[in-house]
């Protein structure tokens, strides 16, 4: 249904009067409803040749992704990138972590060898069994089991493990078993737990009845993100110095499937060089560009051969980039205009940054990017690296989150991203601070997924292509919000609310 009146703006318009708008400057006008929310199909790539069934990915930074994080995201059908502020056989094993697993559980249990004694964990710890391994660790083979109850029946407490240990081989389960499989092994079996391993017996992680039930109370999960190699598809970050060359030939062994160049301004002579080198040393492997939030930058990058690009530079919620060095832009005016330069050539683009609601994603999407890539969103969550802390003030557990151009991360050797090459003295574009416990990414990413639909539906837009198109048509028509109107469009004028959307 084309727009017979002069009623808004078309985006081509809107984007081209000289303001730098972000997501909450701009509103769109609804369109016509012709189909129910469950028939929106978010399905979308994050880069040339990696699909996803949803649009989400998470940031490469070391307060949101690691293996925990990049499992959730690829059984939800999205995708985690691995942040490189590790060293790269860490960042290597984290990648080999999400590979060898089918369900989106980390229990971290308790290794040891046979001949060592029991430990004090069972007395110490709510340990509820040690796993017995050659070496000691998880890196070999399982011999068997130590239960809290074998533990607190025996008499004598310096007996070694191996003398103790269960030798079951039925505890274990193929690496490749859903949630579906792992449940009917333990109800079979009446167990309390399972141990996951490899195809050659190296122990990937045991699962406890408790984690089952959790998980079980979350969304149904499908298929996930699986790759050619029948395993979860996982991407890393890497910089563009010379050493970043070794690290990459180690996440590619450890299978990585995308490489994400980490660049708050990714236009510079040593990411062209980076790209054309992985291209030439990995003509299978994509690799992501940016930050960009021009179109000539993206023109550069799409030139050098980047496979998708990463859009947004000040726009993070962490960010002080564009306080600190005046450069960026308003991520709504960056997202559309590096969009409408890159559908040119067919790469899909990554909304970085400044992600706070569901409508914000809408937005990101709508206006051409065909994914969005979230720090704070997720951040606090169960899946994202940390422990919790009560805060006193605010009365409710938080997690850190901290910026990777933040002087901490920094100090741990994220500066490449902000410093380039040579720059001697350490200048923070970051901040370090908390966010609020969220609960599992298992229900947050499909309920705000639910509300992304509705807005695809209001918007008469059944997919992201459909929207993209109907923008670019001019069908889909937006204002930009007044301060007032801003305020009207928020909840206003009550004493009190509780705001909570699921
Ligand atoms: P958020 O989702 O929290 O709004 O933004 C996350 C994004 O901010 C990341 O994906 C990354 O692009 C960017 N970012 C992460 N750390 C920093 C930082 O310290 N400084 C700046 N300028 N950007 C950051």
């Amino acid at each position: 249904m084309a727009t017979e009146f002069e009623d808004g703006f078309p985006a081509e318009k809107l984007f081209n009067q000289g303001y730098s708008y972000t997501y909450d400057d701009v509103i769109f006008l609804p369109h016509y409803i012709d189909f129910p929310t469950d028939a929106v199909n978010l399905s979308t790539k994050l880069s040339r040749n990696v699909p996803l069934s949803i649009p989400w990915v998470s940031s490469p930074m070391d307060t949101v992704t690691e293996s925990y994080m990049a499992s959730a995201m690829a059984a939800l059908g999205g995708i985690g990138i691995i942040h490189s502020n590790v060293t790269p056989s860490e960042q290597a094993d984290m990648i080999r972590s999400v590979k060898s697993r089918r369900v989106p559980i980390l229990s971290s249990p308790v290794f040891k060898a046979p001949d060592s004694r029991i430990a004090d964990e069972f007395d110490s710890h709510d340990v509820p069994f040690v796993l017995v391994t050659q070496s000691g660790t998880q890196k070999t083979k399982l011999l068997g089991y130590v239960a809290k109850s074998d533990w607190l029946g025996l008499k004598d407490k310096e007996i070694k493990l191996g003398e103790v240990m269960h030798t079951d081989a039925n505890v274990c389960v193929p690496w490749d078993y859903d949630l579906t499989q792992i449940d009917e092994k333990l109800k079979e079996e009446g167990r309390g737990f399972v141990v996951v391993e490899k195809e050659g017996g190296e122990v990937v992680d045991a699962v406890t009845k408790e984690e089952v039930e959790r998980l079980k109370g979350y969304p149904k999960l499908g298929k996930g993100t699986v790759g050619s190699d029948g395993r979860w598809m996982v991407g890393a970050a890497i910089g563009t110095r010379e050493s970043d060359k070794e690290r990459l030939e180690q996440l590619v062994k450890a299978g990585v499937d995308v490489i994400v160049l980490d660049s708050s301004q990714g236009n510079s002579v040593y990411q062209v060089e980076m790209i054309k080198y992985v291209k030439q040393a990995y003509p299978e492997l994509d690799v992501v560009g940016g930050n960009v939030v021009t179109m000539s930058q993206a023109q550069n990058l799409i030139k050098a051969g980047v496979d998708g690009l990463r859009v947004g530079m000040g726009s993070g919620s962490i960010c002080t980039t564009q306080e600190v060095c005046a450069v960026g832009r308003g991520q709504a005016t960056a997202v559309y205009k590096v969009s409408s330069i890159a559908s040119q050539s067919g790469i899909p683009v990554i909304a970085d940054g400044g992600i706070s609601f569901s409508g914000h994603i809408v937005k990101a999407l709508v206006l051409g990017a065909s994914t969005v890539m979230m720090g704070s969103f997720l951040a606090g969550s169960t899946e994202a690296p940390g422990a919790y802390e009560y805060d006193e003030k605010k009365k409710c557990r938080v997690k850190k989150y901290r910026g990777m151009g933040s002087l901490e991360a920094m100090t741990k050797g994220s500066d490449q991203r902000y410093l380039g090459d040579t720059a001697k003295l350490k200048i923070a574009q970051g901040v370090v601070g908390a966010v609020a416990d969220k609960g599992s990414v298992l229900k947050l990413v499909p309920y705000t997924m639910q509300a992304v639909k509705q807005g695809f539906q209001d918007l008469g837009a059944s997919s992201l292509q459909s929207a993209h198109d109907l923008l670019r048509s001019k069908t889909l028509r937006l204002e930009v919000r007044t301060a007032a109107a801003q305020v009207e469009g928020g909840v206003h004028g009550l004493t009190s609310h509780e705001k909570k959307a699921f």
